[in-house]
């Protein structure tokens, strides 16, 4: 019996803020006549990177429940084993990591489970770098570097932030750490999709080069240090007191603060007003109106360092409309 040919799977990292779901939501909205499924791990109690996510016919399986990595293996496999059974109606994988999470059991999975080998194939590890943080990053984070090394393609993203001598220093960081992976330098990750789609680029002897135990290995450390601090209101918030609390917040915080993300009511606005960070930098806009069905329930994600869930929630609910 002639094997069937395997689904490519394309798994993509990048740490947080780098710029995955832009990538993402590229992927999803480019009329490029294929189909795919989505699979997006975040870190979090609440689901907001799913929310960010352009409406799609594609459907998007979201695994809350941990760190991609270490966890939800199980959940991976019975996810990818869930969408063998209806084949036929998507093309290919994409699985959006965590950025926290270490490619390489997620890509081990498409080798050490024999049902999901039979079936799926790793196309790629797909990195997305953001050039403006990525050398502060490697200073603190083990997996930062790691989503580095496995790459098979590099997306330098946010080069319009540094300037030319800092992205010689980055472009020169990200080649000592890794000098095979194709490297594309973009601005909001426009690059042509066939440059990181279907590309046939997993390369496991690099990747057995770089961990000889790769096969074999069970289990990867984490920086415990880093939390996340989920904040949901039920009554608006009122922008005028929100924005300034948020600036006070990244400028005194900024340093701690990995990633924010909210999704936003306010009072007698019918759009929903979806705000994003990295360390200092802020960035919001209005993104779509509230469904007629959707609760108007305002929410953050914080994930870093030091973050008191206490404080962040009392500021939080100090900017929401008090019942009168
Ligand atoms: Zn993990
Ligand atoms: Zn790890």
């Amino acid at each position: 019996m002639a094997a069937e040919p395997t689904i490519p799977v394309t798994v993509l990292t990048g740490y947080l803020g780098a710029g995955k779901t832009t990538l993402l939501n590229r992927i999803l909205s480019e009329n490029h006549g294929r189909r795919y499924a989505v699979i997006v791990n975040e870190f979090g109690e609440i689901g907001i990177d799913n929310d960010l996510i352009v409406d799609a016919d594609e459907e998007v399986f979201e695994m809350n429940n941990g760190c991609i990595c270490c966890t939800v293996r199980g959940d991976l496999i019975r996810i990818i084993e869930g969408l063998m059974k209806r084949k036929g109606t998507f093309d290919a994988i994409v699985i959006e990591t965590t950025g926290l999470a270490d490619p390489a059991p997620v890509a081990q999975t498409f080798f050490v489970d024999d049902d999901v080998r039979a079936r799926a194939s790793l196309d790629a590890i797909v990195t997305v770098v953001d050039a403006r943080h990525i050398l502060q990053r490697l200073e603190d984070s083990h997996e930062a570097e790691e989503q580095i090394a496995f790459a098979d393609v590099i997306l330098l993203n946010k080069i319009d932030l540094v300037d030319a001598q800092e992205l010689e220093r980055v472009r020169q960081r990200i080649r000592a750490i890794n000098a095979q992976a194709r490297l594309h330098e973009t601005q909001n990750c426009v690059v042509p999709l066939e440059e990181v789609l279907e590309r046939g680029a997993f390369d496991l002897d690099r990747i057995l080069e770089i961990e000889p135990n790769f096969l074999s290995e069970d289990d990867h450390e984490h920086d415990d240090a880093i939390t996340s601090v989920s904040l949901r209101s039920e009554a608006a918030i009122r922008p005028e007191l929100f924005m300034p609390w948020l600036r006070m917040l990244t400028t005194n915080q900024g340093q701690d603060i990995l990633r924010l993300k909210g999704v936003l009511a306010f009072p007698d606005e019918e759009q929903r007003y979806v705000v994003q960070g990295v360390h200092m930098l802020l960035d919001g806009d209005h993104q779509r109106a509230w469904k007629p069905e959707e609760p108007r329930t305002s929410r953050m994600v914080f994930i870093g360092r030091n973050l008191d869930p206490a404080t962040l929630q009392q500021g939080f609910e100090a900017c929401a409309v008090r019942a009168a």
